[in-house]
């Protein structure tokens, strides 16, 4: 069977609507904007520069002073722990602690329709024997149901043990990506009603025919707290916020919908400035306000110019999941065994990015402990690397490159994306559109899709054009986009110079487990590329 995998934006949904698009745009100057320019050009110790030395290790530590504080664990408790999972037999045992607040309120028709908080925690244990894991998990952080999920996980191995716990110290993770002065969760809910209200408001007064507005404002905090038993023991302060907005436009009984959002992790003074409610109403007003003129997408195979920022989804999809590196150690994906080969044109250099300050799909560290990197996937068209998590790593004798993930305490690590995208080339967006006798603009995406096996991907685009002799004319609805992975990017013939990564509300799907990430692209002209037109 193969692997499909299913990303979308976390956006407002209405129940409503007669469109399934679920698109969204990037607003104004946003910081994605500004930073894109120059973030792709930094080394990685120039990130680290961001945070003063003293500084770089709070997060890590503060979070396992929390865990130990509020649980009345010891460093010797964590080693005996680890001792337990260990003792069947078992090449690698770590534990995985997690304690999250998440808060949401969501407006409908002016009105507070919910605000809702929630409190999970957990710890996940895992014993790794060659390719086989075991894996438990207990909510109650606690020395004997911890012990008792290590004795369960310790049943993937059949043998005495004989592998020593190197007792773990706390060590030091060198970033600190995500220092917020006020996290959004902190914030009182009248505050956040307040800014909801200004969304709303922004988006009534963008034209009359705008007759439904829902959004919303989610949050969370989470510590994390990882120990493994080669020693290692780290923790992270994870913030996360996003604030989405959905209008319905209503041209007698013409409904079309517009979605916008935007968020990372950031704190509350992110929605205060250029990245404010009202920008992203107005964005999401706009885009439905579009629809209403839109008409039907001609199908075929035609040239097709993908707008910055969001439509790097195509990247994630077309060839991020396909490099994430089970797939090809199982040798199921379709990149497999392509390293060193050619899979874009030489204009594409594609990277993986979990260290850019603020971002959804940033991590100081990995959810095994690692700290995240920069991993360079495709460079000048050649296939240089996969993303890797310990176990994959270890299995193929590759570097880790700090991509495990899991959704939490209940879930396994596997190779995840963080922040992918495109780098940027040299052409002007004006110039790749001039170059195109007749094509497809499509610069907002809903959701995308893509079998890991076949490499066949499908997207479905919330917001597109017609580029007739070099210009952009009429809107067109529905259009959806398919190719295959590998084969996608070689037709990659203009990479413009305005690389710009997604707002921040990215969501990523595999085997059932969700996390945040970042997706990015500069303006691109992809040769032949099939469009499919429904009539809606
Ligand atoms: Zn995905």
């Amino acid at each position: 069977m193969s692997d499909t995998t299913i990303c979308l934006p976390v956006l407002p949904h209405y129940t409503l609507v007669i469109s399934k698009d679920t698109g969204r745009r990037i607003v104004g100057s946003l910081d994605s904007r500004t930073q894109a320019g120059n973030f792709h050009k930094q080394s990685r110790e120039e990130v680290r520069h961001r945070a003063s030395p003293p500084e770089k290790d709070k997060m890590s530590t503060d979070a396992i002073k929390f865990f130990f504080g509020r649980y009345g664990l010891t460093n010797g408790d964590i080693d005996k722990l680890l001792a337990a999972a260990l003792a069947r037999g078992g090449d690698y045992a770590d534990l995985y602690f997690e304690y999250r607040v998440a808060n949401s309120v969501n407006i409908e028709e002016q009105i507070v329709k919910q605000a809702a908080k929630s409190i999970s925690q957990g710890v996940g244990v895992r014993v790794v024997i060659g390719d086989k894991t075991g894996y438990a998990y207990t909510d109650d952080i606690a020395f004997d149901a911890i012990r008792h999920a290590a004795e369960t996980a310790s049943h993937i191995a059949r043998s005495g043990g004989s592998k020593q716990v190197a007792g773990v110290n706390a060590t030091p993770t060198g970033l600190n990506l995500y220092p917020v002065a006020v996290p959004v969760s902190s914030t009182e809910l009248s505050k956040k009603i307040e800014l909801i209200k200004q969304g709303d408001r922004a988006a009534r007064g963008f034209d009359r025919r705008i007759r439904e507005v829902q959004s919303s404002i989610n949050d969370e905090v989470k510590y994390v707290m990882i120990a493994t038993s080669d020693g290692r023991l780290v923790g992270d302060l994870q913030p996360l916020a996003r604030f989405g907005i959905t209008c319905i436009a209503d041209d007698d009984g013409n409904l079309q919908v517009g979605r916008s959002g935007g968020g990372g992790r950031v704190g509350i003074d992110f929605f205060e400035g250029e990245s404010s409610p009202e920008q992203y109403a107005l964005e999401a007003a706009r885009q439905a306000i579009i629809q209403l003129e839109a008409v039907a997408t001609p199908a075929g195979t035609m040239e097709v110019v993908l707008g910055p920022g969001w439509p790097g989804i195509l990247l994630h999809e077309a060839v991020g999941h396909g490099l994430e590196s089970d797939f090809n150690r199982k040798q199921t994906s379709a990149f497999c065994g392509l390293i060193g080969q050619p899979v874009a044109s030489e204009l594409c250099t594609v990277v993986d990015d979990g260290t850019i300050p603020d971002r959804r799909g940033s991590l100081n560290i990995d959810d095994e402990g690692e700290p995240t990197s920069r991993t360079v996937l495709i460079e000048n068209g050649i296939l240089r690397g996969y993303m890797s998590d310990y176990l994959n790593a270890g299995l193929t004798k590759s570097a880790r490159t700090g991509n495990g993930r899991r959704q939490s305490y209940k879930h396994m690590p596997m190779p995840r994306m963080t922040n992918t995208f495109m780098l940027a080339g040299l052409d002007s967006k004006e110039d790749i559109i001039r170059s195109v006798k007749r094509g497809l603009y499509a610069v907002q995406f809903g959701g995308g899709q893509v079998d890991i096996t076949s490499g066949e991907f499908a997207f479905s685009a919330s917001e597109a054009y017609l580029i007739e002799d070099g210009k952009v004319t009429a809107p067109v609805k529905g259009a959806t986009l398919r190719g295959n992975g590998p084969q996608a990017l070689k037709h990659v013939t203009a990479v413009g110079n305005d690389l710009e990564l997604d707002p921040g509300v990215g969501v990523c799907g595999k085997a059932g487990q969700n996390v945040p990430v970042g997706v990015g692209i500069p303006t691109i002209k992809i040769s032949e590329m099939t469009v499919g037109g429904t009539q809606n």
